[in-house]
């Protein structure tokens, strides 16, 4: 089992990354620094596959624990749900040593991760992602949150877990497009932070799409390395932490613009960083070559390369609406080489313009 510990003062904790460990979790929560009343929290598709299994590793323990099942997908992440599973801790007497812990995606982490937060000015939460997107990306970093119906994320909490368990045997029954999601969100960390790790996703394409776990092991640590680094130096997002937007600017506008329905969020993930790859070109400050590096992976990942039924001038204007635009200026992430990129806000209409014509679908050029 890998171990990472993320360096957050009092706040700190450990990721734990190996196979089957949903034992080592059940293990961890059963702990005498927590209480035994335990809430679990996950959606239908996880409780289809893993519920059995997590009835009878969480029964070994002398805990009580309570299984909350919630509607799989985006939907769930609602104050309504949340509400939910306040009632469902107050009428089985969670108190403030107890545990809310989370086995799912990012919907379910990030949902059970606000109300962990709220539910009595906070209790202890652990997460158990289960999509690549959750293990390399929104498990790490305390960001928790509910949509609102005017914007995703809009209510939420920096809340840090007590322990983050990454099993990577549930990534084999994932479905291979929530594979690519999370694959999004990798290349970025090789672009924003690490040239050889770039390097060595491009040598293991097919290790890494045919689920081999030593490669997918060594692709979920360094990832969460460099996350992890990034926000131990920054918890609160006031400045380094903006790197790890690299690509999600023009992301966020394209899943606005196709209605959140076209592309999930590493797929837009994976054209928004495109477009902020051309924007850096046309500024020089990277090389054709390299741009066509960073294509050539997200295509040989089989992630799409430009945006279909979005137009220019519609991303343009959405990528002002963005929450992360503050005061009409968007803190645009540029790469300079691969594990090294800038931030400025100084990025002239007509260089993004030309940048979005080439990641939409009609002005492809063939
Ligand atoms: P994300 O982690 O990408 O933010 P979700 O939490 O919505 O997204 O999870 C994506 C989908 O994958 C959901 O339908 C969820 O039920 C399903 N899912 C999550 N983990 C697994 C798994 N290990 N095996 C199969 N399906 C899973
Ligand atoms: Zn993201």
């Amino acid at each position: 089992m890998e171990k990472i510990k993320v360096e957050l003062g009092e706040n700190s904790y450990e990721i734990f990354i190996g196979e089957n460990l949903f034992d080592d979790a059940a293990k961890f929560i059963n702990s005498p620094n927590f209480s035994k009343k335990v809430m679990v929290v996950t959606d239908e598709n996880i409780f289809n596959i893993y519920g059995e299994k997590l009835r009878k590793i969480f029964s070994i323990y002398d805990t009580n624990f309570e299984m909350k099942i919630l509607p799989a997908g985006e939907t769930s992440k609602t104050l309504e749900k949340a509400e939910k599973l306040y009632t469902c801790a107050i009428e089985s007497r969670l108190d403030r040593k107890s545990v809310i812990v989370a086995i799912g995606g990012g919907v379910v982490g990030d949902l059970a991760g606000f109300v962990a937060a709220t539910y009595l000015r906070g209790v202890n939460f652990v997460q158990v992602p289960t999509t690549l997107l959750a293990q390399v990306d929104s498990s790490v970093g305390g960001k928790t949150a509910v949509n609102h119906k005017l914007g995703k994320n809009l209510i939420g909490a920096f809340y840090q877990p007590k322990a983050v368990f990454i099993d990577i045997a549930t990534l084999k029954t994932l479905p291979p497009r929530e594979i690519r999601t999370g694959l999004g969100e990798v290349v970025k960390y090789g672009v924003i932070s690490d040239a050889d790790f770039f390097s060595y996703l491009e040598k293991n394409i097919e290790g890494i799409l045919s689920g081999n776990v030593e490669i997918l092991k060594q692709i979920i640590k360094r990832s969460c390395e460099i996350k992890a680094e990034v926000v131990s130096r920054d918890e609160k997002e006031s400045g380094l932490r903006r790197i790890l937007n690299f690509g999600h600017t023009i992301a966020h506008a394209v899943e606005e613009e196709t209605h959140y329905t076209k592309y999930n969020h590493g797929e837009a993930v994976a054209i928004g960083m495109i477009g902020a790859a051309l924007i850096s070109q046309k500024l020089n400050y990277v090389d054709a070559e390299k741009v066509q590096r960073l294509k050539n992976l997200i295509e040989r990942f089989g992630m799409y390369t430009h945006c279909d039924g979005c137009t220019v001038e519609g991303i343009y204007k959405a990528l002002f609406r963005d929450k992360k635009t503050v005061g009409g200026k968007i803190n645009w992430v540029l790469m300079k080489d691969f594990g090294n990129v800038e931030i400025t806000a100084e990025v002239p209409e007509n260089i993004i313009k030309e940048a979005l014509k080439e990641i939409i679908c009609d002005n492809k050029g063939g």
